[in-house]
């Protein structure tokens, strides 16, 4: 009887809610398929007979989600980090974007993205590809191969670009209808997303062209907002009609519509955070990148009060780090930061805070992701950290091996990953 169920043992830590963390320690959950049946401190009678698979002393938290990860920039990792978002724009990144027409290049690149994705505990991901729509496929077939979930967008982008990669709005528009259409329901977890690079790049025809995309076929948006402050003047020059940044989306469908992905969010004022709570926007927080191109530090704090869902984004690559553990730790750092420029009146992160951002938090974009409450989706990372232990005299609670591994674990203490219930081996490519 029963035999379609799997039932996992270890140490379960995980966050319901912001701010809370739960521990079980040396507990059961039963998964049914891909969903979480229950989680139990002592095994029910009636799943005696069943196997389980019985990770130790081992933590199991659930998988770690990226809201907002450049596959194409991966190459670029550690470099510019020297200048400020539009140089860096420019001089880094559009010509590494251009070498993506080339589809050998792109199986090259996009093949280490997963690889380290999977590596580093990334269950689930929200992914910019290139203006390239077979190279973005490719994209989305080798996740699906490794056993990823994610969204994958083919940029838009029809001005202020460089020459190597500007597309007219017809064939932006085209393109992106031809990338959706093959890929909608080829690559299981993995989905489109419609993903228009950012204001100053998409004019208002592709923007509205774009939404009316999400409508036909029903799919969700990811952008750039308010990440900087010479960027924002130059929104502001583009649509000196719009009230504000987020309004010039709004104006043209993309803003809210569809489940929205907005990343960075650091210079939003009042008007635009309460436009964004009641469009059910998710900021994508990317502490890392808003450091290295000295863009600013977000307002989590206050986003999250007024309403706004947060989760985190490495941003490859703006930031450098593709561990969602580590950019945990650096979402803490800069929140002590705000803290210290607000006079100590905003108050920084705590760790059940942040563990929630790059779970339940970044996880609701996908559904029922990102917790080990019932009905929710297993994706799970097995860590063992006996070699984070100083000694066996120190004896660490659940909450406290936590925030060791996030601090000072890597991904050699990830001894394994699942995805809506199932397994995910190392991928062959
Ligand atoms: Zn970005």
């Amino acid at each position: 009887m029963e035999n379609h169920l799997k039932i996992i043992k270890g140490n379960m830590v995980f966050a319901p809610s912001f701010g809370q963390l739960e521990t079980l320690a040396n507990s059961y959950v039963i998964i049914e398929g891909k969903k979480i049946k229950g989680t139990y401190r002592e095994l029910p009678a009636q799943y005696n007979n069943l196997a389980i698979t019985d990770y130790g002393d081992a933590l199991i938290i659930p998988g770690f989600v990226d809201l907002h990860f450049h596959a194409p920039q991966f190459a670029n990792r550690g470099l510019g980090l020297d200048l400020e978002l539009l140089p860096w724009l420019e001089q880094y990144t559009f010509p590494e974007e251009a070498k993506f027409k080339d589809n050998a290049y792109a199986a090259e690149i996009y093949k280490q993205v997963v690889t380290e994705l999977w590596k580093w505990g990334t269950t689930r991901v929200a992914l910019f590809g290139t203006i390239h729509k077979e190279a973005t496929a490719h994209l989305m077939e080798m996740l699906a191969l490794a056993g990823l979930g994610g969204y994958v967008g083919k940029v838009n982008m029809d001005r202020n670009s460089s020459d190597s990669l500007l597309e007219t709005t017809e064939q932006s528009l085209a393109d992106t209808e031809d990338f959706i259409k093959n890929t909608i329901d080829r690559y299981g977890l993995v989905k489109p997303i419609i993903t228009p690079r950012f204001v100053p790049s998409c004019t208002g025809d592709l923007m509205s062209g774009l939404a009316r995309l999400a409508g036909k076929y029903n799919l969700p948006v990811q952008s750039h907002l308010s990440e900087n402050t010479g960027e924002i003047a130059w929104v502001k020059e583009l649509h000196p009609d719009c009230l504000n940044y987020a309004n010039v989306y709004q104006k043209f469908g993309l803003f809210g519509q569809q489940p929205t992905i907005m990343a960075h969010c650091i210079y939003n004022d009042a008007a635009e955070i309460e436009l964004m709570a009641k469009n059910k926007v998710t900021v994508a927080h990317c502490p890392y990148s808003n450091n290295n191109l000295a863009s600013g530090i977000a307002p989590v704090r206050k986003l999250i009060d007024l309403g706004v869902a947060v989760g985190l984004g490495s941003d490859i690559a703006g930031g450098h780090e593709i561990s969602i553990a580590k950019v945990m730790a650096a979402a803490v750092q800069v929140s002590k930061l705000k803290w210290l420029a607000s006079d100590k009146k905003a108050p920084f992160f705590t760790i059940p805070e942040v563990f929630f951002m790059a779970t339940k938090g970044g996880g609701s974009f996908f559904g029922k992701v990102g917790s080990f409450e019932e009905g929710y989706e297993f994706d799970a990372l097995v860590i063992d950290d006996t070699g984070l232990n100083v000694s066996t005299i120190n004896r660490y609670s659940l909450a406290e091996r936590l925030s060791r591994f996030i601090y000072i674990g890597d991904y050699h203490n990830i001894v394994a990953r699942y995805v809506a219930g199932k397994k995910m081996e190392q991928p062959q490519f």
